[in-house]
């Protein structure tokens, strides 16, 4: 208040007595909301909305948005989730108003762009997946594996068959297992090898006429592809099972080899792993399923199918499973996808996944001689090194190296999974990531494993916060950012 006096002028102005601004009357018409709503749909009182000031809301917004780490602001070696790059020009694309101004419920006649491109996404993941059909319902992998064993159920139940199991290795993410269950199954686990194949013997043992699916992830979970993928598609089908191919490490194989090809009779595709789909924190997904035309039938309804006069959704399906999603499914992953698979084509595909087994094994080259890698000198697109040694020696755990990690500005690895690995990290870099970025994360964990290791027991230490309950935090997540002013 101490320049008060500088604004007496313009006190004088505002003299009482003055007459209110006045505007020239708009040509703009405006329409009384009667006329643009039904009455039954007008509030009567305004809703009881916070009172916040808009510089407030859009502050608190942005600073929670900063306090996660993504692929736009920091290297992500996520595996199994596989951080894949998401390209800027999806996100123009995919917001053009021609692709969001659309309802599922408008006619299908004023649909036909879109119809075109699912269909033809149908049709390109028939194709890479060596799968002939494909429904792009599902939105997740896990949803995937789930409608693809209810499909299996479908077949077997005309069929006349009673079986009730479902067969996975103890390598498999969770979902495999938790996916049998919940379509009815009986889950049971399959041993792996020493160097993480699947067990034959065991696998033999385990395989009867009461067996339904063989769910096997191929690059499985510890990044290596499965020797003898063809033997066991034989041994599944001898007993007349299916085999199922988690389809989550599909970015590894794109263009060299398929599914269909090496014996599955079903897979899913991971749409925000494979074909760059942002994600993270669970969401959103696409988990679109490609099957044998024998199992054709009873894919989920409605499909999109080409006729002579146009595209049209075909919900004449009488052996589906059914709706396991609204509408069409996650259309705008979807057409990501779509954007990737096309602007890329098939060779651009084949090149990708070239990439990211390039930049894994120069990652897995650069670590293993300090993060031992219990499976071998050679992955795919990601690996599992082994924190043990460091640990007994040093009493540096994985958890450790991951939080710490944080500090130097690199999103941790997957820790602790596959279970079957002790102390396991695992890496997985992003297939369009520079040398650069890969040495600094080289160093880094270099550097981290020469630290105290009460340091490191502590760390993160510049986060906002260090380390959280997280079974809590997800259950009870506490949603608000830091007060202004606080560190
Ligand atoms: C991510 C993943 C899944 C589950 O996929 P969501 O899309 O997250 O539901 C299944 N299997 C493997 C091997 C995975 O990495």
């Amino acid at each position: 208040m101490r320049n008060i006096r500088a604004l007496q002028p313009l006190f004088d102005l505002a003299k009482p007595g003055r007459r209110a601004t006045r505007f020239p009357k708009s040509d703009v018409p405006e329409v009384p909301l009667t006329k643009l709503l039904p009455a039954t749909a007008i509030a009567e009182q305004p809703p009881a909305l916070p009172e916040l000031a808009e510089p407030d809301v859009v502050r608190h917004f942005t600073n929670l948005s900063t306090l996660n780490m993504s692929v736009d602001t920091h290297f992500y070696p996520l595996g199994s989730c596989t951080m894949k790059h998401n390209p800027k020009r999806n996100e123009r694309l995919a917001s053009l108003p021609g692709m969001l101004d659309l309802h599922p419920y408008q006619p299908e006649e004023t649909l036909q762009g879109m119809l075109a491109l699912l269909y033809e996404l149908q049709q390109m993941l028939g194709e890479i997946g060596g799968l002939p059909a494909v429904s792009l319902q599902p939105a997740a992998g896990a949803q995937g594996e789930f409608t693809s064993l209810l499909i299996a159920s479908a077949y077997f139940r005309e069929r006349g068959e009673n079986r009730t199991k479902v067969l996975a290795p103890d390598s498999a993410h969770g979902t495999n297992p938790a996916s049998a269950a919940v379509a009815g199954f009986t889950a049971v686990t399959v041993k792996s090898t020493p160097q993480g194949f699947v067990d034959l013997a065991d696998l033999a043992a385990k395989l009867d006429h009461e067996t339904a699916v063989f769910m096997i992830t191929n690059p499985n979970t510890l990044g290596m592809f499965e020797p003898n993928i063809k033997r066991i598609a034989e041994m599944v089908h001898a007993v007349g099972g299916l085999l199922y191919l988690d389809g989550a490490n599909m970015n590894a194989i794109l263009g060299i080899t398929r599914p269909g090809d090496f014996g599955a009779d079903m897979m899913h595709f991971n749409c925000h792993k494979t074909f760059s789909g942002p994600h993270g924190s669970g969401g959103p997904g696409a988990g679109p399923i490609a099957v044998t035309s024998v199992l054709a039938p009873y894919l989920p309804a409605p499909l999109v199918v080409r006729e002579d006069a146009g595209y049209r959704l075909d919900y004449d399906r009488p052996k589906s499973v059914g709706r396991v999603r609204s509408f069409f499914g996650n259309v705008g992953i979807l057409v990501r996808a779509y954007c990737y698979i096309r602007s890329h084509g098939p060779d651009g595909l084949r090149r990708v996944s070239e990439n990211a087994v390039l930049n894994a094994n120069y990652l897995l080259a650069r670590v293993k001689h300090i993060f031992p890698v219990p499976q071998g000198d050679r992955c795919m697109h990601e690996f599992v090194a082994s924190a043990a040694k460091l640990k007994t020696d040093k009493d540096i755990s994985a958890m450790d190296i991951a939080k710490r990690l944080l500090d130097y500005g690199f999103h941790a690895p997957t820790v602790y999974f596959p279970p079957i690995v002790r102390e396991a990290m695992m890496i997985e870099p992003t297939e369009t990531e520079s040398k650069e970025t890969l040495d600094a994360f080289a160093e880094t964990l270099f550097r981290i494993t020469e630290e105290p290791a009460e340091l490191l027991h502590e760390a993160p230490h510049t986060t906002s916060i260090s380390r959280p309950d997280e079974v809590r935090a997800a259950r009870q997540p506490v949603m608000i950012s830091p007060p202004p002013g606080s560190p």
